[in-house]
């Protein structure tokens, strides 16, 4: 008789994009002449820049003559992409990350849920509260959680609350963890960390022997030149942590799939032999063990991100959505609602009105004012009372929203 993974079995069952899916249809059902505007799924809207498309074309051409196509490549990425990353994301902004401890992969969420394939099964693993719901569920499959409470708190995880009473800023855990995921700029919360802050989680690392997983999928939308945009801008941080960037948010590759993750050479990890083991090299044989890269393609249409041409135009993909983000942001402060986050980011985090649940705000703003966002209690326990809007739209879709939220809280 076979046997299932039973880890499978504690996952609250797909909760909150499906039920939100599921609130909407209802609502479309009974008001077909609704027009509802979608600020929920942190999905982008813009098409791919003009470079990308331009060198995916050409490479496309390439694979159609024998001479130049292009069969299995190495399953860490082609040389072209790593190089043109190690020196346009950390090189050039005096970072030192060399071209051979970065992976390039099909995505940041699938890379985060990996990793955890070369990490022991007895750590003590700290996540925010709320968190992007990736990096716990990949836990709870992996058998490294108990069952989950009502709130939807899974037992053996350290679960570091933020929330307007600590300025979104977590304190350390009271215990000392194996395992920190800290993802900056924060999805959800749309609030970045200092060079302070990350600091304190460097420093902490180092002396708990812990490792650092660090999520950068946004860091592109961080303008303000005294936010970090790469972990490893900290001293130390070479030892302790990982990195996860993602083509996605960045350069519009949600549906094309590019992503990398940095592993460096100098991050090592005790065996319980007492040897150091490089998770450098244990991530490059679970790689070469179960993938087999990214699509040539998909790489060169990366590459053109960091094209003289690419950068202008994603830099004018990101400075569109953050526009929408202070449209956002600016459009609600003005009818005296509290907002977080939209700076730096994409995401704009806010506290209900008149005390709300968030699904209770949901159910409120789909009514009435026919727009979608997320409950902020499905990124975790300490999100209830909040909720997340993105930036993530057209700006006609956008300046409408604010219209129809202002007109609501009049
Ligand atoms: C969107 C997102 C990613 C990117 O995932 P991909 O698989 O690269 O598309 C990673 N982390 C967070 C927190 C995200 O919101």
């Amino acid at each position: 008789m076979t046997a299932i993974n039973e880890n499978f079995l504690k996952l609250k069952a797909g909760y909150l994009f499906p039920e939100i899916g599921r609130r909407v249809n209802a609502f479309v059902e009974a008001n077909p002449k609704a027009k509802v505007i979608k600020l929920g799924i942190g999905d982008v809207t813009e098409p791919l820049p003009p470079a990308v498309i331009e060198a995916m074309h050409k490479a496309l051409d390439e694979m159609a003559s024998r001479e130049t196509f292009k069969g299995y490549g190495p399953e860490q990425g082609y040389g072209f992409l790593r190089d043109a990353i190690a020196k346009h994301d950390y090189a050039d902004r005096g970072v030192k990350v060399n071209a051979d401890e970065i992976f390039i992969s099909d995505g940041s969420k699938c890379d985060t849920g990996n990793i955890l394939d070369i990490l022991g099964n007895d750590n003590l693993i700290a996540v925010l509260d709320p968190v992007y719901p990736v990096y716990v569920d990949t836990n709870v499959m992996a058998g490294h959680t108990g069952s989950a409470d009502s709130q939807g708190r899974y037992q053996g995880l350290v679960y570091l609350p933020v929330t307007a009473e600590n300025d979104f800023t977590p304190e350390l855990p009271s215990e000392p963890v194996d395992v920190i995921y800290l993802c900056y700029p924060n999805n959800p919360t749309g609030v970045v960390a200092t060079k302070e802050t990350l600091k304190k989680w460097v420093d902490y690392a180092i002396e708990n022997k812990a490792i650092i997983l660090y999520d950068a999928a946004y860091e592109a939308f961080i303008t303000d030149s005294d936010i970090p945009r790469s972990i490893y801008e900290i001293e130390g941080a070479r030892d302790v942590a990982i990195e996860f960037r993602s083509f996605s948010k960045t350069a519009g590759f949600t549906g094309t799939r590019c992503a990398f993750t940095v592993v460096p050479k100098t991050l090592t990890v005790k065996s319980s032999a007492g040897n150091d083991v490089s998770l450098h090299q244990l991530w490059n044989r679970r790689q070469s063990t179960k993938f087999n890269g990214v699509s040539y393609v998909i790489q060169k249409g990366a590459e053109a991100v960091y094209s003289e041409a690419g950068q202008q135009q994603v830099k004018e993909l990101v400075s569109f959505y953050l526009e929408n983000a202070r449209l956002l942001r600016e459009g609600l402060e003005k009818v005296g609602i509290e907002v977080y986050g939209g700076v730096n980011a994409p995401y704009v985090w806010l506290k209900t009105p008149d005390e709300l649940g968030s699904w209770e705000f949901f159910d409120h703003l789909l009514e009435k004012a026919h727009l979608v966002g997320t409950p902020g209690s499905g990124f975790g326990a300490a999100g209830e009372g909040y909720f997340r809007l993105s930036a993530f739209n057209s700006r006609e879709n956008v300046e409408e929203a604010v219209k129809r939220i202002q007109k609501l809280m009049e």
